[in-house]
């Protein structure tokens, strides 16, 4: 019986539909180039002509945003009837939005029945706005500060279901055609749910989309990827993407990271700036980002403050102090704001940027590590139990 699985009834529902309706097309929103020329030629283009007709598409889809094959005045109708026959266009489904009183944007998407993530639009950093992608679907990290370490991992986001956050974004803030003015989504930041390292090809895959100029064309400065301290992807992340690097560092000894960020029993504290130290490019112009979470009374003293200038030593930084977002039930309170300024003080006084981050859209859970979906990872044995019991289902409200 449905109810015997640990499933909502979203859920149940939606694998009822899934056996009684045809399977959606696939969808050209979140394809590579090389998809899309093999997409041309699965629909009877030849090869010599593939690679042009793939890039009339990758520009209706990626600077355009067309949701209708319509559109594609520039592909024969009769081009366009096949590739409709056997494609579309939309992107997962949008099943929640949420504004904040600040108008921090958050996004609730269906990437498959019962696999959800959240995507959360941040306007106004800086006269910028940023969009904070997820990469997984929970997370297989235990960082005691984040909500999102308290869902077990259900998967890893495909590059498609990367790009779709974006896409999604743009066509909420009414983003299409990809302008070079007044942009709202200026930046990408890889600080939604999950460990982007631990998905690394995917979301490199993505960024090479998202950054192409000839499409959506947020640039690889613009888009920074954070990680908790994947030390033997650190140096990869650089070679594959060329985006910034943000650190979850949070701690500065490994007694005290080892707690915070369990990560760090694997990949202690010297290993990790070692590899933060090997990062291509880095100078002045691109900086690594450390992100310090103000626990009060936990890593928020000025002793600590006084560490960290000193554990940061010949790094080109900056310091993202972050007031800890509480969620429910979470074991931490945020640091007082005198004890942040001053904490900021000793780190500025060194010579470092140290921006205190204003927690945005906490009204909406929508803050830094707040993220948190109700997907559950279910094993394939269930969910073909699940399957056969919702089709007897089926079959007997038939009957
Ligand atoms: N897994 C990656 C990407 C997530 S980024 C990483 O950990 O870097 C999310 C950022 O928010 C990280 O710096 C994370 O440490 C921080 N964070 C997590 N929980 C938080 C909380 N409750 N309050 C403030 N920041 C938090
Ligand atoms: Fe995972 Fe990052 Fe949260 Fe740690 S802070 S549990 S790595 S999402």
């Amino acid at each position: 019986m449905n109810h015997a699985l640990n499933i909502d009834a979203r859920n149940a529902n939606a694998s009822r539909i899934d056996e009684t309706t045809p399977r959606p097309l696939p969808t050209l929103a979140g394809m590579t180039r090389e998809e899309l020329r093999e997409v041309a030629i699965a629909c009877g283009v030849d090869e010599k002509k593939a690679k042009m007709r793939a890039e009339q598409l990758w520009r209706w889809i990626y600077h355009y945003g067309v949701t209708s094959f319509d559109e594609m005045t520039n592909i024969s109708k009769d081009l366009r009837a096949v590739i409709a026959d056997k494609y579309a266009l939309h992107r997962p489904k949008l099943i929640d939005r949420q504004v904040s009183v600040d108008g921090t944007r958050k996004y609730l998407i269906e990437l498959a029945p019962g696999v959800e993530c959240e995507t959360v639009f941040i306007p106004d950093v800086a006269r910028s706005g940023a969009l904070c992608v997820s990469s997984q679907v929970g997370c297989t990290l235990n960082c005691t500060f984040c909500h999102t370490g308290t869902q077990a991992l259900v998967r890893n986001l495909t590059a498609a279901e990367i790009v779709a956050q974006v896409m999604i974004a743009r066509d909420d803030l009414e983003e299409w055609p990809t302008s070079n003015e007044n942009r709202k989504i200026t930046n990408i930041v890889f600080m939604g749910m999950g460990e982007p390292l631990y998905n690394l090809d995917h979301v490199a895959t993505s960024i090479d989309i998202i950054s192409d100029g000839e499409g959506i064309a947020i640039s690889r400065r613009r888009t920074t990827v954070s990680t908790s301290g994947v030390v033997p992807k650190i140096k990869e992340l650089g070679e594959l993407t060329g985006t910034m690097l943000a650190i979850s560092l949070h701690a500065t000894n490994d007694g005290l990271r080892d707690e915070l960020v369990p990560l760090n029993k694997k990949y202690p504290l010297v290993e990790l700036m070692n590899a933060i130290r090997a990062y291509p490019g880095l100078g002045n112009s691109k900086r690594v980002t450390f992100e310090y979470v103000m626990l009060k009374g936990v890593n928020d003293s000025l002793a600590e403050a006084k560490a960290l200038v000193k554990l940061l030593k010949g790094i080109p930084a900056k310091i993202n102090l972050i007031p800890f977002n509480p969620w429910p039930n979470s074991p931490y309170e945020c640091s007082d704001w005198d004890q942040i300024e001053a904490f900021a003080d000793v780190v500025n006084k060194a010579g470092y940027a140290s921006p205190i981050r204003t927690p945005r859209g906490r009204d909406i859970f929508a803050a830094c590590g707040q993220l948190r979906s109700e997907s559950q990872k279910v094993k394939a044995s269930v969910l073909r139990k699940q399957r056969l019991a919702a089709g007897e289902g089926a079959a007997n409200a038939a009957s």
